[in-house]
């Protein structure tokens, strides 16, 4: 298969029927006790980041610790509704994933010395993201 015929391919299958819109895998999310068991692996691999990455976000924006288990799920201690967390998701993916200039879901994202770099796969755009405190 010809390189640009197996990109277009990738394209179309990342794509949805709804226009462009990119649509990750769904996530699973529950609540178990005292806390909430979400599965981004899938997710994480889908659009290539680790799931550290992904976990630090969501510790940061819903203010609660958390730790990844043995299978890749992310373990976040308090009650959080599957709204908010497939909120906080969308919101992950928006601002580190698709790119911002051709919003491709089809980018890398690498460690340059303190910051992330998001390089677009599509246009060949290259900017830094902010950090995750
Ligand atoms: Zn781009």
């Amino acid at each position: 298969m010809e390189y640009d015929e197996l990109l277009s391919k990738i394209m179309k299958e990342k794509k949805t029927g709804r226009g462009d819109r990119f649509a990750p895998p769904q996530v699973n999310i529950m609540i178990s006790g005292q806390k909430t068991v979400i599965s981004a692996d899938i997710l994480a691999k889908y659009i290539n980041r680790p799931v550290a990455h992904i976990a630090k976000y969501l510790m940061h924006e819903l203010t609660a610790p958390g730790q990844i288990d043995s299978t890749g799920k992310i373990i976040m201690g308090g009650k959080f509704s599957r709204h908010l967390v497939q909120d906080k998701l969308d919101a992950y993916v928006k601002e580190y994933v698709i790119c911002k200039q051709c919003k491709s879901p089809d980018t890398q994202m690498k460690k340059v010395d303190n910051n992330y770099i998001i390089t677009c796969l599509g246009c060949g755009a290259e900017y830094p993201v902010g950090r995750i405190k």
